[in-house]
């Protein structure tokens, strides 16, 4: 069992049991992976693990230090994040200089929510670096005396944001930290980690989850089957995206899928712009659900051809559509899911070569009318 509300990576914990078992505690680790793995919560674990009071079984959760961890309000807990930028903060200002008693609420609320869910970033708006006077108010609490007995563990989340005058300033406490203290680096883009701060940590892979390992966790959350697929699919693996789509975003977006199909089908010239110009600012604003809406699109064809080669109804991606996908695939009978998915598959590489995201869109659109009733022409 574990402290915090984690998934597998069984032999990442084995690991990290052993370290604590054989006392051999590093100065430094990065926790590598992609987004939604389970880093961050390992890292907090491995930070309960660390300060339990129990000799065998840590982290026991009733001590009073894993009852600190549970809420991240332990004296030995240091976190760092991504945080937004003040004007007139300086390399040695507070971090937090210029925040108001709302904002600093509002962070608190953020901390808890990941205590609650170790999948869930530590996502502060605006936040898009971890700057210098974080790292140095850092440096300077893990050098006073511990308040508790037991490990300092300072955890940088995102360890790829902090700015280079930040990484550069942390370099020679990673190398000589003060005695039983620890840093624990994570990150989904070590690309972007200064090669002498990869050097002084070691390195711990957290690999993405086992299809069949999200699907039962996600059962256990009590996510209806049938949403199961798609959820998968969608989210790419990862347990906190998972879990924001059986929460409230699975609907929007297959109502979304339904709506843009049903404007495309019968060519409503209104509806197309609209949706143009509305998963444009979509773009803008939240591309993780603009690439879901897409997939989706591009599942729903899929599961078209699914069923037009009369395949098991289980194998459905949209299975929770059966009946619309069903009812589409009559009325278009000449429909070529091939060229359609395509497209779409086209629309999100021109995309992501900066092509302009509208002309990118109609194109896509035209080409699933022309998809959709072979040899007829909308204009
Ligand atoms: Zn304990």
């Amino acid at each position: 069992m574990t402290l915090f509300s984690l998934i597998n990576q069984e032999k990442n914990l084995a690991l990290l049991h052993n370290i604590i078992r054989n006392k051999r505690v590093g100065n430094a680790y990065l926790f590598y992976g992609p987004e939604g793995s389970g880093m961050e919560g390992f890292a907090l674990e491995f930070a309960a693990m660390l300060n339990c009071h129990s000799e065998t079984d840590y982290p026991c959760g009733n001590c009073s230090s894993c009852r600190k961890m549970r809420c991240l309000e332990h004296g030995n807990l240091e976190l760092v994040f991504p945080i937004p930028r003040r004007q007139d903060s300086s390399a040695d200002s507070d971090p937090f200089k210029g925040f108001t008693s709302a904002d600093m609420e509002e962070i608190q609320g953020i901390i808890h929510n990941k205590a609650r869910n170790p999948y869930e970033k530590i996502s502060i708006p605006n936040a898009k670096h971890i700057p210098i006077n974080f790292i140095r108010e850092t440096k300077r609490k893990t050098y006073l005396r511990p308040q508790e007995l037991g490990w300092k563990v300072v955890i940088i989340f995102d360890a790829h944001l902090m700015t280079e005058p930040a990484a550069n300033a942390l370099l020679k406490i990673l190398e000589e930290p003060p005695k039983k203290s620890t840093f624990i680096l994570t990150s989904s883009n070590m690309n972007a980690i200064l090669p002498t701060i990869i050097s002084r940590c070691q390195p711990i892979h957290f690999p993405t989850l086992a299809p069949t390992v999200l699907k039962d966790f996600l059962l256990t959350k009590n996510v209806p089957e049938n949403n199961i697929n798609l959820i998968m699919r969608l989210s790419g693996g990862n347990v906190n995206q998972a879990l924001r789509l059986a929460e409230s975003d699975l609907q929007k977006i297959n109502d979304t899928t339904l709506d843009i199909l049903r404007a495309i089908a019968v060519w409503n010239i209104e509806k197309v712009y609209k949706y143009v110009e509305k998963l444009t600012s979509l773009y803008r604003e939240d591309s993780a659900q603009f690439n879901q809406i897409l997939l989706s699109v591009t599942f729903w064809f899929r599961d078209a051809i699914v069923l037009k080669e009369n395949s098991d109804e289980s194998e459905l991606i949209h299975s929770e559509l059966a009946t619309e996908i069903k009812k589409f695939a009559n009325a278009f009978p000449n429909f070529d899911p091939y060229s359609a998915s395509s497209s779409v598959e086209n629309c999100i590489d021109f995309i992501s070569r900066n092509v302009y995201i509208n002309l990118a869109l109609l194109n896509m659109f035209f080409n699933l009318y022309h998809a959709l009733n072979t040899g007829k022409n909308p204009l």
